[in-house]
């Protein structure tokens, strides 16, 4: 199956610090180090080490990180024939995070060549988009884009998860064309207006989205796993009981993890299992695709649970 994610790249650069700064506050750190993030980027790396055929599509800077995130998705066997340079000398992406003692993160993203990716650039990746089984997005590139994705997916058939991260709000058109979207709670309050605080409030939010046209709604909802809204029916799956040290990215090991198992058709279920699974290993270690698993891990944990 051929999964393409087309989203961000961006240089993480990550502290581990006692606690999260308040505005004015200094705080001098524990750990400092450098990773290749971003959610489009974590997403790929994710489904890529879960053994998929992956595609990505992004823009970099002409930059040493740019040249270095290429170097990385070659590396963990991910196309990038479709990661573009940008021509008119933006930077690549990078992201500020700080990262406390209980897991708690803080991130600030300057996009830099995400913001540039364009309709012209999905244009050039026509042929690959058209040999796509399965198209995975979120939404640190501009929204004009997603829309354009969309529409071609609608238009060709092809079946679209969007992880509607970082939090924004969406129009009706857009939301009919998704097949399937994975908000966490604050990203479905954003879209719903709907407050999030208990399992009922989550399952009036996927009630609501999925009456904007999207057949399966899933809301992450962190420790406590993810509710599934799909023909009718609600599913709470619980997630794995681990000790969380870095909680950056368990939304994207999650997407991308659901990518793989739905592309490898198991069941609604089944693939939010699979997801949970690796979105809780990954929350046992530090990094963003540093703490992504690989599928021996997710495969050794999901029999230990049976
Ligand atoms: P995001 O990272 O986008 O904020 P969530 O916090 O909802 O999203 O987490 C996404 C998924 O990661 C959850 O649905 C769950 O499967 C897993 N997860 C997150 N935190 C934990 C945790 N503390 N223990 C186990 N699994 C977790």
């Amino acid at each position: 199956m051929n999964i393409v994610i087309i989203g961000s790249s961006n240089t993480d650069m990550v502290i581990k610090a006692d606690h999260l700064p308040l505005p004015g506050e200094t705080i001098l750190g524990g750990i400092f180090f450098m990773n290749a993030g971003g959610k489009g980027a974590n997403q790929a790396v994710a489904a890529a080490r879960l053994n998929s055929n992956i595609t990505f599509i992004a823009k970099v800077g002409n930059d040493v990180f740019g040249k270095e995130t290429i170097e990385s998705f070659r590396k963990e066997n991910i196309n990038t024939d479709y990661v573009f340079e940008d021509a008119d000398d933006h930077p690549s992406g990078v992201a500020l995070i700080t990262v406390d003692a209980n897991g708690e993160n803080c991130i600030v993203v300057a996009s830099g060549a995400n913001a540039f990716l364009c309709e012209e650039d999905l244009i050039k990746a026509k042929q690959i988009l058209e040999q796509a089984d399965l198209i995975l997005l979120q939404l640190e590139i501009p929204v004009s884009t997603v829309e354009y994705i969309a529409e071609f997916a609608a238009k060709n058939n092809k079946k679209i998860i969007l992880n509607p991260a970082p939090a924004c709000k969406l129009s009706d058109e857009l939301l009919r064309k998704i097949s399937i979207i994975t908000p966490n709670e604050k990203e479905a309050e954003m879209l719903t207006g709907i407050v999030i605080d208990d399992i009922e409030s989550a399952k009036k939010a996927a009630k609501f989205l999925n009456v904007k046209g999207i057949e399966t709604v899933i809301i992450t909802l962190g420790s406590k796993g993810a509710l599934i809204y799909e023909n009718d029916e609600y599913n709470l799956v619980q997630s794995f009981n681990v000790k969380a040290v870095d909680t950056t990215a368990a939304g994207d090991v999650f997407n991308g993890a659901l990518a793989v198992a739905i592309s490898e058709e198991k069941n609604i279920i089944e693939a939010v299992q699979f997801a949970n699974c690796a979105a809780a290993i990954s929350v046992t270690k530090l990094g963003a695709q540093a703490s992504a698993p690989y599928r021996n891990e997710v495969e050794e944990m999901m029999q230990k649970s049976l």
